[in-house]
């Protein structure tokens, strides 16, 4: 049989660790050895017991030690089915005492974390399905508990987190998400701190008012804050005020990024088309309905039928015409090369949508006018904006998946994962399947 143990050794995959013996678990809990030319039923379990050939390691500083303070008890750790039966592996780990850092730990194993009851490749799966699966489908597959599929994907998601070095923070987005309405928080939105070179988030917190910025200003030295050269945000005046309360940010400038600019544009002519077709009658109504898509995008992404449609609802008022050329004019500003270019160009969309019988152009003037200095400051900046793209696409789906997160810093772990490992490209969707690890699972022993 030594053969056989061999091979098993092989498949399992750790090096320094031998097949002592095997069997089989039938689902009523029947141990059994394997009996030659009898076929297993799938759904049996294939129990291996290990045994370590090389002296072991120390779980704290992972360097080898001789000395074992006292032997453990029998335990098992569920791994990758193999075939259709489940996999346990079934191990006595040793208690060693390290003469490198005086600590009585538990010995390292190649197979699972301390305190682990699945082994690191199992936890890995269960974490990558849970992207495209809701998290009871994942428990059922595997035949565990909802809990345990939480507690591998956040083990996974943390073992990808110790990988990565700490990125320098020089320019800042703050942004305010809303949670959905099926959750039962008393708030139902969030603020996102996001690293806007790289564009993954980097602090969450409930709220979105001036004491949410603070709490994370908080958790900031003198000397990350000095470093800090720019906020991007939007035209939300409690996180302004944060920033500006903050002696020690004096010096950051804060812009208005373009997507949130547009934003309040699109506000102002969704309500103008909304007046104009809505309130104008049943004939108007019928025209005017399910076009509001059309009015939101860009002149330049329509196609020549699109833009056939748009000029002949436009026609019909002077006004929403006007409106929307406005509007298209601010889309081109805010990509203005230079500081000078965009000033002017903004003092003439402002001119454009300041007269007072056109309600809502008239507050996105007012709005636009009284943020002038940080839509400006975009020209000079030019903050990497496109990757706040990024973190609000994920945010959808993760919270459209989710629904109600209760762990914040869970779902931050979550979204900095899906930011750093973008799937659309082919060697993100390999960092992906790998969980962002250069090697899936570190030998040990
Ligand atoms: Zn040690």
């Amino acid at each position: 049989m030594g053969q056989l143990k061999r091979f098993i050794a092989e498949v399992l995959g750790f090096e320094g660790w031998k097949v002592e013996d095997w069997w089989w678990v039938k689902p009523n809990g029947v141990r059994y050895k394997p009996v030659s030319r009898v076929l297993v039923s799938p759904g049996t379990k294939l129990v291996v017991t290990v045994r370590r050939t090389w002296m072991g390691r120390c779980s704290e500083c992972g360097r080898r030690c001789r000395k074992v303070h006292e032997h453990g008890e029998l335990r098992g750790w569920q791994d990758l089915p193999w075939c259709g039966h489940p996999v346990e592996i079934e191990y006595a780990p040793d208690r060693l005492k390290c003469r490198h850092c005086q600590s009585a730990c538990v010995e390292l194993l190649p197979w699972a974390e301390p305190y682990q009851r699945e082994t690191m490749r199992l936890q890995q799966h269960m974490a990558l399905d849970t992207s495209s699966m809701p998290t009871s489908h994942v428990a059922a597959r595997y035949g565990v508990g909802w809990h345990v599929v939480r507690r591998a994907e956040r083990h996974a998601l943390e073992r990808w987190q110790a990988t990565r070095s700490p990125e320098p923070l020089t320019m800042v987005g703050i942004d305010e998400k809303y949670l959905g309405r099926r959750n039962t928080f008393e708030d139902k939105y969030v603020t996102i701190v996001s690293n806007l070179q790289n564009g993954e988030p980097i602090w969450i917190g409930f709220g979105r008012g001036e004491a949410t910025v603070r709490q994370w200003l908080d958790t900031l030295a003198s000397e990350d804050k000095a470093a800090i050269k720019l906020f991007a945000m939007d035209m939300h005046a409690p996180f302004m005020a944060a920033i500006r309360n903050d002696k020690e940010l004096a010096h950051a400038d804060i812009v208005h990024d373009p997507f949130h600019v547009m934003k309040r544009a699109a506000q102002a002519i969704d309500e103008l088309r909304r007046q104009l077709f809505f309130r104008g009658g049943p004939e108007m109504r019928a025209i005017g309905r399910g076009k509001r898509w059309l009015f939101l995008r860009a002149w330049e992404k329509c196609t020549p039928e699109q833009r056939e449609e748009l000029k002949r609802l436009l026609g019909y008022n002077g006004k929403l015409a006007r409106a929307y050329q406005a509007v298209e004019e601010l889309r081109g500003v805010l990509h203005a090369p230079d500081e000078l270019t965009m000033l002017l160009g903004l003092c003439h969309v402002l001119r454009r949508i300041e007269r007072r019988d056109n309600k809502p152009m008239r507050k996105l003037h007012d709005s636009l006018e009284s943020h002038f200095k940080e839509i400006i400051a975009l020209g000079k900046h030019r903050p990497p904006v496109g990757r706040v793209e990024a973190l609000n696409n994920n945010w959808e789906t993760l919270v459209r998946q989710g629904r109600g997160y209760r762990d914040l810093q869970f779902l931050l772990l979550k979204l900095r994962f899906a930011i750093a490992n973008p799937i659309r490209e082919e060697d993100g969707v390999l960092r992906f399947l790998a969980l962002g690890l250069p090697v899936p699972y570190r030998q040990a022993a």
